[in-house]
């Protein structure tokens, strides 16, 4: 890549990330092409967000034809597209909620805090404002999500003193334990996405969300990456058959617009002023949404999606079982998926080498490597992502 943009990039944009120098130029579904004409498979649709590929053109139709008209009015008004994916969320999750929209995923568990923080300040004779969230979770980078986070490593004292009322429990089992008087909720993800996608076990957390609905205690579900088919079912909830007191959405949800959504079914905690976005849920946002979760209806309706997770998963376990001194274990569901590595070292590896091979792959937890795979990515785009990875693995010592 050109020196050029990195001294650009290197100069002015703030150093948070640990940079790839590689310059996108195009992007069809599950392929991009870098400045040189060089094409990558992306397992990784830009951490779980380009849900129905780069490119996609129904989005990109969409998008223009709204903000060739309007991009932005605010929230004093009615948005029709808003109010039109906010149906459609109520239609796909199956369940009888009304949503909040925000800009992101640590936004939206931010709404979700607020609605179980009010709800506890004002249902009850004692005030409850604890949250209770696991360990190896992952909530989001603002103050009070990153506190919600159960990983030592983001409560730096660098940005203390963080919000009181939250803790972290190891397993499910021991959140019984730490519920007090004053816990107003619990929040956990299904698949623990950053933390190393790790799925919890289906009759734990059927047990757990029915004993938070007999204790009047909330159970918020995370579902910034689990949600929006990534799983297999438009909500990770819907596989695990509960209905929780409240759902967040984020990064599937508007194929790379930024998004995020507070779903809940307790309609009249939040009244006009508790809480605002200027951004939140505007046109080009819900219009881009729309369009998404429309295309994704269609497709899982289909059975293609059913069928893409299965090819995706017989050729991720041929690619294991081949590699056994290499990975641990293969964890995950639907379209979000892990191979744990026997050391961080051989990961970081791997990613190097996948990348110079052309695949794109993540880092979740210490020693997983991540696939978030485009979910509408092709049976040739899945054999030729998995021969690269391949090619990378061989290539490892
Ligand atoms: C990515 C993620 C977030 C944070 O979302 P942002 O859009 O980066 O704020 C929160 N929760 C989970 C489970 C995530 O995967």
């Amino acid at each position: 890549m050109s020196k050029e943009l990195e001294n650009l990039d290197k100069s002015y944009v703030l150093s948070t990330y640990a940079r790839n120098y590689v310059n996108f130029k195009k992007g069809i579904n599950a392929t991009l092409y870098d400045e040189n004409g060089k094409d990558y498979i992306d397992f990784t649709s830009g951490i779980g967000v380009v849900s129905v590929g780069h490119g996609n053109k129904q989005v990109a139709n969409a998008i223009c034809e709204q903000v060739n008209n309007i991009t932005h009015i605010s929230n004093l008004y009615v948005i029709e597209p808003q109010a039109k994916l906010a149906q459609q969320i109520a239609k796909l999750s199956g369940y009888d909620v009304a949503t909040f929209f925000a800009n992101s995923g640590a936004e939206a568990n931010e709404g979700a805090i607020k609605i179980a923080r009010k709800y506890g300040e004002t249902k009850f004779k004692k005030k409850k404002y604890k949250v209770i969230t696991l360990e190896h979770s992952f909530h989001g980078r603002t103050i009070t999500t990153v506190k919600a986070t159960g990983q030592q490593k983001f409560h730096s004292p660098n940005f203390a003193p963080y919000p009181d009322g939250f803790s972290y429990d190891t397993t499910i089992d021991d959140i019984y334990n730490s519920i007090d008087d004053e816990t107003v909720a619990v929040m956990i993800e299904l698949v623990q996405g950053e933390g190393g996608v790790q799925p919890f076990e289906k009759a734990a957390i059927q047990e757990l969300a029915k004993f938070l609905k007999q204790n009047d205690i909330f159970l918020i579900v995370d579902e910034v990456q689990t949600g929006v088919y990534r799983t297999g079912e438009f909500l990770a909830c819907n596989l695990y058959e509960i209905e929780p007191d409240i759902i967040t959405l984020a990064k599937g949800l508007a194929g790379g617009v930024p998004i995020g959504a507070v779903l809940t079914k307790h309609k009249d905690i939040f009244e006009p002023g508790d809480h605002g976005s200027t951004f939140g849920g505007n046109y080009l946002s819900t219009a881009a949404g729309l369009a998404v979760v429309n295309i994704l209806e269609n497709y899982k309706n289909s059975g293609k999606l059913d069928e893409t997770i299965i090819y995706y998963e017989k050729k991720l376990n041929e690619v294991y079982e081949r590699n056994r001194d290499i990975f641990l274990d293969s964890v995950g569901l639907g379209l979000m998926r892990g191979l744990r590595v026997k050391d961080e070292k051989t990961l970081s590896d791997i990613i190097k080498k996948s990348l110079e091979e052309g695949v794109m792959v993540l880092k979740a937890g210490k020693n997983t490597l991540r696939l978030l795979p485009v979910l509408t990515i092709s049976k040739e785009e899945i054999d030729e992502g998995f021969k690269r990875l391949e090619n990378a693995l061989s290539k490892i010592s």
